[in-house]
């Protein structure tokens, strides 16, 4: 789930969870360090820009200048896939206990290429490293360094740590909940172009609802505590929250997807199968492409 929040990164990793990732070390994370070492590689960020130096520019920027083109030609559409969480700063823990950045990682990579495929040539994969808090200001300084014309951040959804049920999986001490499931979108109304980024997330939003996916609607249900949202878009699923940096500090358009969730057994194994990542990268590739020829 989100983490990156001003103020908040506990998020919705409680202590008992961050426990049973430092005692499993499976191989699926072995995999996938080996695929963040070489991805961040050819990562956009700049070298040796210290945090410090990256989150005073940011404050200094002046988020009001729209940087969009008034019309969009799809090989010069700046796209950036942000994958949620780094290596170190994983965000939630699946009900098998596999890391969601693991999952944010695969799916980005889909969409991404899915967007190329589809005649974005300027999309570009973005992977951060380091804690959770510095991670947020250089993936906003990487896209806004980067003129980028939209930003999609993705996630993997989980529920507050109240909600935790426990059970034993793999010979490991494990949580889960089957309470909720589906995906969810959020903007920023602090983003320079809110309204931009509202009509992505709800093109965005149709095209999952028209492969037959349901969007998770307890965001707007007390029990959600301090994690309930106002939706703005009851038939496609699209939440407003403020407070995520990502959102509200990068100069483009952005949205934030939250996949499905990993802390639902079923939900799990769904979000792990290549159909349904393909149905997600396809749903956000035409949602993209719509977008694109309305402008
Ligand atoms: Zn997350």
């Amino acid at each position: 789930m989100m983490l990156e929040r001003l103020g908040d990164v506990a998020g919705f990793v409680g202590r008992p969870l961050v426990a049973a990732a430092e005692q499993r070390v499976g191989p699926s994370r072995s995999i996938i360090a080996g695929l963040v070492a070489a991805i961040l590689l050819s990562s956009l960020l700049p070298a040796g820009r210290s945090e410090a130096a990256a989150a005073r520019k940011i404050a200094k920027a002046k988020p009001k200048q729209p940087q969009s083109p008034t019309r969009c030609e799809m090989p010069k559409f700046r796209i950036v896939v942000d994958v949620g969480h780094t290596p170190d700063s994983y965000g939630a823990l699946s009900a098998r206990n596999d890391p969601e950045f693991g999952f944010n990682l695969v799916l980005a990579k889909r969409i991404t290429a899915k967007l190329k495929s589809e005649g974005f040539a300027s999309t570009r994969l973005l992977v951060t490293d380091g804690k959770a808090r510095p991670s947020l200001f250089k993936r906003v300084s990487a896209a806004n360094d980067g003129r980028a014309d939209l930003l999609l951040s993705v996630h993997h959804d989980s529920v507050p740590d109240k909600m935790l049920e426990a059970w034993e999986f793999d010979g490991a001490s494990s949580y889960f909940s089957d309470r909720y499931s589906g995906h969810s979108l959020f903007v920023s109304e602090r983003n320079p172009h809110f309204a931009t980024s509202l009509k992505l997330a709800r093109m965005i939003g149709r095209q999952l609802k028209e492969q037959g996916l349901r969007y998770a609607s307890q965001y707007t249900l007390p029990v959600m505590g301090r994690y309930r949202r106002q939706l703005l878009d009851k038939d496609f699923g699209v939440y407003r929250y403020d407070g995520l940096v990502v959102l509200s500090r990068t100069r483009s358009a952005a949205v934030l997807l939250e996949a499905g969730s990993i802390i639902n057994r079923d939900e799990e194994m769904e979000m792990n199968s290549p159909e349904r990542q393909e149905t997600i990268a396809g749903a956000v590739a035409a949602a993209v492409g719509e977008f694109c020829a309305k402008r």
